[in-house]
């Protein structure tokens, strides 16, 4: 496949738009190339400037979870925007959605709809900071939560894809309140605990790492770190943009059964739309203005197009009894498929996947966090992805993200891909 149209879009982009994206890990730095621009998509396929037909495995990085345009939600959108596009003034439908979150989702009462995944996980830390009267907080080295100062601490996805973890910009007193540890190493949060005593506010972890490649939580990890937050009066916070309404209707809280204090969505409650809602308990909601002292608000926010877009996703997930089970079958069926062909062409390779969440190392040993994760052999990915890109297939351009597997794949899709894995494989 050529993709010279998209090459041309690009230098065009490039003059007007720093790097040519409007989010940097669009633009193929750590696998080389210039980025494909997309004319439309639907279903489980994107179409480029180009006209070439692609297999989408990123789902705009995973909202697109039951296929690109999926009617329901484009109806609902293309309905409200005769009816006017923001207010700035409650509607029905935010208490609808609303209503519907907090129905799906275990141990919460009240949710607060955002524009943004970072939004979400900004505001969940502020709340928990604003609850706990404590500054400190904890995140695990190679989790992204946003890019707002201060998650920009050893960060996953862009922030390690271009090797700056710490962002410029970002300043001493914010980094100092911000702990870091180590995905799956209890001992180390218990350490810092002690060493930080009665100062943290939170720990905020993604229950399912999927920013630094997919990494899920060792056996009693989570629910280790539940004990450790009850036993020093902190918060936990699961950031769920990826998780949630992906792995379970209710997310990593039910798929585990373990319950966070405060929860971070994003991705697929928008529908595709700019979502997203942080959520509790009522005791701890009831901390945020206008009924408490912390200060959270948002022009767009609960944007009736957006909320539109997401009620319609969030019912589709909601009346599926099949859907999580269909794609749990779907992402098995293609990990098996990987392996045999990865494994055929005697290559060295780790395959972590939780759910709709999957990705390839290319490192024989166990990926368990950061450290083990930054192990891949990053050239080998290089010509995998650009391998499978002639083939027609979109994986994320960079090995530090996930998969996103969408329920609009079919099997023959599926197979298509294991084969065009198997070809490309034999020449890595
Ligand atoms: N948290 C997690 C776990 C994410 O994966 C992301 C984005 N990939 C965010 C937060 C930030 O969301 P957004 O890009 O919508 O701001």
């Amino acid at each position: 496949m050529l993709y010279q149209r998209s090459s041309q879009l690009f230098a065009e982009a490039e003059k007007v738009i720093p790097g040519g994206v409007n989010s940097p890990v669009r633009a193929f730095k750590s696998v080389g190339g210039t980025p494909i621009f997309v004319k439309e998509a639907k279903g489980a396929y994107l179409y480029d400037e180009d006209g070439n037909r692609l297999i989408d495995y990123i789902n705009s990085w995973g909202p697109m979870i039951l296929g690109h345009a999926y009617e329901p939600v484009v109806n609902a959108v293309i309905e409200k925007a005769k009816k006017g596009t923001s207010f700035g003034m409650p509607t029905q439908l935010e208490t609808e959605i609303a209503a519907l979150a907090v129905s799906m989702v275990p141990n919460i009462d009240k949710i607060r709809f955002v524009n943004s995944g970072t939004e979400a996980c900004m505001s969940a830390i502020r709340l928990a900071r604003g609850y706990t009267g404590r500054d400190k907080i904890i995140k695990f080295a190679g989790c992204y939560h946003g890019h707002s100062d201060s998650f920009l601490i050893q960060a996953g996805s862009g922030a390690v894809t271009f090797g700056s973890p710490n962002s410029p910009g970002v300043t001493q007193g914010t980094a100092k309140d911000t702990l870091l540890a180590t995905y799956n190493d209890l001992q180390n949060v218990k350490d810092l605990f002690e060493a930080n005593k009665d100062q943290i506010a939170a720990i905020i972890i993604e229950p399912v790492a999927g920013n630094m490649g997919c990494i899920p939580p060792a056996e009693g990890f989570l629910q280790g770190l539940r004990e450790v937050c009850d036993a020093n009066g902190s918060l936990l916070i699961f950031d769920e943009v990826m998780t949630g309404f992906r792995l379970a209707k209710g997310g990593a809280q039910e798929l585990f059964d373990i319950k966070a204090d405060i929860v971070a969505f994003g991705k697929v409650i928008g529908g595709g739309l700019p979502v997203g809602a942080f959520a509790a308990r009522n005791e701890i909601m009831n901390y945020l203005a206008p009924v408490g002292p912390v200060y959270q608000a948002g022009t767009l926010s609960g944007n009736p197009l957006a909320m539109a877009a997401g009620l319609e996703m969030l019912k589709a997930l909601n009346d599926d009894t099949d859907v999580f089970k269909r794609l749990e079958e779907k992402t098995a069926y293609l990990e098996k498929g990987i392996r045999e062909k990865l494994t055929e062409a005697g290559l060295d390779y780790t395959i972590n996947r939780r759910g709709s969440m999957i990705s390839v190392h290319f490192d024989a040993n166990p990926v368990t966090d950061f450290k083990t994760a930054s192990n891949g052999d990053n050239d080998t990915f290089k010509k995998f992805f650009h391998g499978l890109l002639k083939e027609g297939i979109y994986i994320a351009p960079s090995a530090y993200e996930t998969w996103f597997i969408t329920d609009a794949l079919s099997y023959e899709d599926l197979d298509f891909t294991i084969n065009s894995i198997g070809k490309v494989a034999k020449d890595l």
